[in-house]
């Protein structure tokens, strides 16, 4: 952030725990940021509360009946309140937006990240989803547009920072053998094997070391969310399947490291709060506070480092599979996970059911001749493709996989 003049920005999911911290660290920086726009999906109150604050010229609700009902309210606000995905990316290539900030769970967000992307503007990617299910092509258009991207997610971030000087998303780093993608291992880490498929939502979402969304929380038990993250780096980074590990960290304190090849190996520490990598994407390539303290390390005494174990955590292997295979699979990968967390959630299936209906999802696609990612039409037929099969081995109360 080089300009003397407050940066606009976009907040896409403001109303999550990505949006909200990000409105966090906007608040202590009110003379370098300007909330231009906020987006949720139908949380019209809590978007109402956050434009009373932050005095956004536009807002969003993705949800078309909820902005129904909401538009007086905004109005009486001074917001201009629009509704549906044609306004979600309206406002991410807004002309007057420079900074879009990807908080929007899951491939919602797709559509805005990707006009974001085409309008060329600075990028920050909580948002993973899309760069699984449509990578090359959001990285090809972020080539083709000169969108600036910078990721938000802990791992990526800290890979973004332990990075020679010079080095982008989507470019090769020079001297980098390889990534350590670090694990805290989740709720289950130390839960027997043989009783995973008796946890409970409720269980899951509790996440040992950090606070955030439901969705994201359930992927963090299986380590799905360490495979989305996986296929992330390989997108971002553009490095090879093998040159990504997984290592489990219950401290959640290192983020991630980077391995040269001279056999230097750098790291990012911080506390495990999301605010430190919202700041420095905010700020880059400058630095600002972010409202959370440096570690004490001392304090600290120890950092353990534990293999994964693929299986407790088949999720992890199938995203690895996923990646390997390439073309459609990651795509299917996602949006199976995505249909499974929700059963989950909704109690309609087990937890160790959500690795096998995305299993077999996979195992079908490989025989119904998907077209590959190329472009958004392929990329949608796929994921629709995927959400329907999920979906019926949810509802199957005969498919055999799906016996616990
Ligand atoms: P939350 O569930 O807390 O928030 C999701 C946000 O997206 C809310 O504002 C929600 O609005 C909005 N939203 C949900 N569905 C739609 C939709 N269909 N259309 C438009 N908006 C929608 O998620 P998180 O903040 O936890 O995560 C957001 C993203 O960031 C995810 O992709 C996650 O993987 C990633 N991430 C999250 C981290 C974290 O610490 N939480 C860390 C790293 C990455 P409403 O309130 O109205 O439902």
């Amino acid at each position: 952030m080089t300009s003397e003049r407050p940066q606009n920005l976009v907040v896409l999911g403001a109303t999550g725990t990505v949006g909200r911290n990000t409105l966090d660290v906007a608040r202590r920086h009110r003379d370098k940021i300007s909330v231009l726009a906020l987006t949720a999906s139908r949380d019209a109150s809590a978007l109402l509360e956050l434009c009373r604050e932050f005095k956004p010229k536009l807002a969003v609700l993705a949800d078309a009946a909820a902005a129904k009902a909401a538009q007086a309210d905004f109005r009486a606000l001074g917001v201009e309140l629009l509704a549906g995905a044609e306004g979600l990316s309206a406002v991410a290539s807004h002309a007057d937006a420079h900074q879009v900030m990807s908080a929007i769970v899951g491939a919602a967000g797709l559509l805005p990240t990707l006009a974001a992307v085409r309008a060329g503007k600075r990028v920050l990617i909580a948002n993973k989803e899309p760069l699984v299910m449509a990578g090359s092509l959001l990285m090809n258009e972020a080539l083709h547009a000169e969108a600036t991207l910078i990721p938000i997610d802990s791992e990526h971030n800290a890979i973004f920072q332990c990075l020679p000087p010079g080095s982008r998303c989507g470019m090769p780093p020079k001297g980098v053998a390889g990534l350590v993608l670090t694990a805290s291992g989740g709720p289950f880490r130390e839960t027997p094997i043989a009783e995973l498929d008796r946890v409970t939502p409720a269980q899951a979402v509790r996440h040992p070391n950090w606070v955030m969304g439901k969705k994201i929380s359930v992927d963090s038990a299986t380590m799905m969310n360490k495979g989305l993250e996986v296929i992330e780096a390989a997108t971002l980074y553009k490095l090879l399947p093998d040159q990504i590990r997984v290592v489990i960290h219950p401290e959640s304190v290192i983020h991630s490291l980077v391995e040269y090849v001279d056999g230097s190996m750098l790291a990012q520490l911080g506390a495990p709060d999301m605010r430190v990598p919202i700041a420095h994407a905010l700020a880059w390539p400058e630095r600002f506070e972010s409202g959370v303290s440096a570690l004490d390390l001392a304090e600290l005494g120890r950092l353990r480092f534990e293999p994964a174990d693929e299986n407790r955590f088949p999720c992890l292997k199938l995203a690895r599979h996923a990646l390997v295979a390439g073309g459609p699979a990651p795509n299917v990968l996602n949006a199976a996970n995505e249909i499974a967390v929700e059963a989950f959630l909704n109690g309609q299936i087990a937890f160790t059911r959500i690795a096998q209906v995305i299993e077999t999802c996979l195992e079908q696609a490989g025989g119904a001749d998907l077209p590959p990612a190329a472009d958004l039409d392929a990329v949608l037929a796929v994921d629709a493709w995927a959400r329907q099969r999920a979906s019926s081995l949810v509802a199957s109360k005969s498919g055999e996989r799906l016996h616990a």
